[in-house]
């Protein structure tokens, strides 16, 4: 569907998912508001915009962010990478707020770098006071549209601000200001119809998933205070095929978990992030048992600036698009050396 087609116009195509941006109260027996509008309907809440930009909806899926799996992401990074082939200038996903971090990187890693793609939502539905919706798909309509000298990939574009996918995370509950880079800050923000860039980012090695791929199951596991080795034990019987450890600090875990992963590393690939939800692991600077040197020596792999979602999302990615496993975690570092570059 065509909503706006203008001659010389710069094209840019909206996904739309379902999420709070498209939640309605359901019906007068049942409470709540459930994922109900489709595109036509979101892009007709937009006030009148710049004339030279055509925009072109497409009906994705519509359901809670939560219950999109990687199935769906893959197929989403296809459509969105025929899009640039038939000519897209830039595109648009707009979905629920609660996963759309681990969305926005896996579509970073999935999409080939020819144009931006900027993915948002709201935090406030359409029958509530100060809905956020029309203004972040305009913002990102128009961050996807415009000139850039480089390639910011796949971008979150939130209340007035971009962030990186990268290095995004969504850090409030309930607020519209929920998306946050806590490690680096946003990357420009859009007013009054411009675009401002503050900083870049350097351009993300890519993944191709063949579509024949079934993206595996990868555990998110953290570290708390006192843990023993005996949920590590279960991860390799209970059929995941790789494991993300959410370390302490710097990435440490208890002395008393080590041997356990390493022998799990034996069977599935074991990446330690940090639970601190900023900065990077480290490599060479603590060494007690369970410390990054130590860990490191044992053959766990560390995913350097990368949080446990982005961590996951790329552990998951690379394992879909290679059988082999030490193909699989060369392409992770090398996500890791882009990303931390
Ligand atoms: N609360 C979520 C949202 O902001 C619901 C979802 O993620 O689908 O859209």
């Amino acid at each position: 569907m065509i909503v706006e087609a203008v001659a010389d116009s710069k094209k840019v195509v909206v996904f739309a998912l379902g999420g709070t941006i498209a939640s309605t109260p359901s019906s007068a027996s049942a409470s709540g508001i459930t994922p109900a509008l489709g595109v036509s309907a979101l892009l007709a809440s937009l006030p009148p915009f710049d004339a030279s930009i055509a925009v072109e909806g497409v009906d994705f899926r519509k359901m809670p962010s939560g219950d999109l799996t990687f199935d769906d992401l893959v197929s989403l990074g296809d459509a969105l990478n025929a899009a640039f082939d038939r000519g897209a200038h830039g595109a648009v996903v707009i979905q629920g707020t609660d996963t759309l971090e681990e969305t926005a990187f896996a579509l970073d890693l999935l999409v080939a770098h020819r144009g931006t793609v900027a993915v948002t939502g709201a935090m406030r539905s359409s029958n509530e006071a100060g809905h956020d919706g029309p203004s972040n798909v305009l913002s990102a309509v128009r961050v996807a549209a415009a000139e850039t000298s480089w390639q910011p990939g796949t971008v979150v574009v939130f209340n007035d601000e971009i962030h990186a996918a990268r290095y995004v995370h969504k850090g409030h509950a309930t607020s519209p200001a929920t998306f946050v880079s806590p490690s680096a800050g946003p990357l420009g923000w859009a007013i009054e119809g411009r675009v401002r860039w503050t900083s870049r980012v350097s351009p993300l090695v890519g993944v191709r998933v063949p579509a024949t791929s079934r993206p595996g199951p990868v555990a998110l596991v953290r570290c708390a205070l006192g843990d023993d080795a005996r949920l590590i034990e279960q991860l390799a019987s209970l059929g995941y095929v790789g494991v993300v450890v959410e370390a302490f600090g710097a990435g440490h875990v208890p002395a008393r978990i080590v041997d356990a992963l390493e022998a799990l590393n034996h069977e599935v690939p074991v990446v330690i992030t940090t639970r601190t939800g900023a900065g990077e692991t480290l490599r060479h600077t603590y060494g007690f048992p369970g410390a990054e040197i130590d860990l490191q020596s044992r053959g766990l792999t560390f995913a350097g600036v990368l949080d446990g979602l982005k961590a996951r999302v790329a552990l998951t990615v690379v394992l879909a698009a290679y059988p082999d496993r030490a193909r699989a975690m060369d392409a992770f570092g090398a996500i890791v050396a882009s990303v931390t570059e």
